[in-house]
């Protein structure tokens, strides 16, 4: 015999899967950015509101590829990804769609998120330089530009220019100096070289650590995680370009996919990720600054000190990207 309480039971088990699959309250996320970085946050999110969040994780390159096979047919309804490049390509590709918000435009600088609404920044690093304390006083640095004067022959170490980091980097060169000044800059970094590129950023560091060159450009999350592993490491951050053009500022962000099923949902989500609640942790994770400018940074990322940004919108970084690979070949930066 069943009770009214296990028939109430049963009906609730075989109501809710239905319920569960209308896709109004699950939103489905695709993300470059890995695993253990936004988990937390989607977990609080769900804790807050009951929404549950499924998401699968990979190189930014096959996520788009996979939203441009899946096209209308696609689950996703937001794309996560790292540096302004990447998020630049898939607007390009056709795979988001403009999102107007109140809240994402007070909360995310204009600068940092795309003038067309189709992604906005969620977290910030600066590509900047950093060299070895045993080696370079800070009074030598200047700017990114000045690493291509004769005094740092083979004392450079730079990351491969395959990587999109740098193809943004060159690209914010392209669109403050123009061509044949920036030609100039590159090859003289090349004609410094310490060592062939390195595959990664961290690399790049332990090599300036071991004194194989004395001053590297790096993104500060990379400085910050290898700090924290080697606390005696020889190396610091210097901010360049303070008095004319800034630091060269990125983004990890995200925005709404063309064909989301539940773009609502997705955009609520988007705005609670650039809110106060989400953004210290969204930040801390990755060792990064906050794009909310109401939320401090993280204590070990403020002690590194304040620094002047550039004020240059991040997506000139793809409208300059195929014009910095051409060049960067042409310079023979490998
Ligand atoms: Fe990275």
């Amino acid at each position: 015999m069943f009770s009214r309480a296990i028939l109430f039971v049963l009906s609730v088990l075989f109501v809710f899967p239905a319920y569960a699959s209308s896709g109004t309250d699950k939103i489905v996320v695709y993300s470059a950015r890995k695993e253990h970085l936004i988990k937390p946050l989607f977990d609080l999110y769900t804790a807050n509101t009951g929404v549950k969040i499924e998401y699968i994780t990979g190189k930014e390159g096959v996520l788009l590829e996979r939203l441009k096979a899946e096209g209308k047919n696609t689950p996703a309804d937001m794309l996560i990804t790292v540096d302004a490049g990447n998020l630049w390509h898939a607007a390009q590709e056709g795979v988001l769609q403009p999102t107007k918000s109140e809240v994402l435009d007070a909360a995310v600088p204009a600068n940092l998120r795309d003038p067309a609404g189709n992604w906005f920044g969620l977290s910030v690093r600066a590509r900047t330089i950093v060299y070895n304390t045993e080696k370079v006083q800070p009074s030598q640095l200047s700017g990114y530009e000045a690493l291509a004067g004769e005094e740092w022959k083979k004392k450079l170490v730079l990351r491969t220019s395959k990587k999109v980091y740098n193809q943004s980097l060159v690209a914010s060169l392209l669109a403050e100096h123009g061509e044949e000044q920036t030609s100039k800059i590159v090859q003289g970094w090349v004609s410094n070289l310490a060592a062939a590129p390195f595959s990664n950023d961290t690399k790049a560091l332990e090599a300036v650590a071991a004194g194989i060159g004395h001053v590297t450009i790096v993104n500060t999350y990379y400085f910050g995680r290898l700090l924290k592993k080697k606390p005696e490491i020889p190396l610091a951050i210097f901010w360049p370009t303070q008095e004319s053009g800034g630091v060269h500022m990125n983004v990890s962000g995200a925005g709404i996919t063309k064909h989301a099923d539940n773009r609502d949902g997705a955009v609520k989500l988007l705005e609670w990720l650039a809110g106060e609640e989400a953004q210290a942790q969204f930040a801390a994770l990755n060792m990064e600054f906050p794009v909310n400018s109401a939320v401090k940074p993280d204590p070990v990322v403020a002690s590194w000190g304040t620094f002047h940004g550039s004020p240059l919108n991040v997506s000139v970084y793809g409208t300059f990207q195929t014009d910095a690979i051409k060049l960067m070949d042409k310079a023979g930066y490998k």
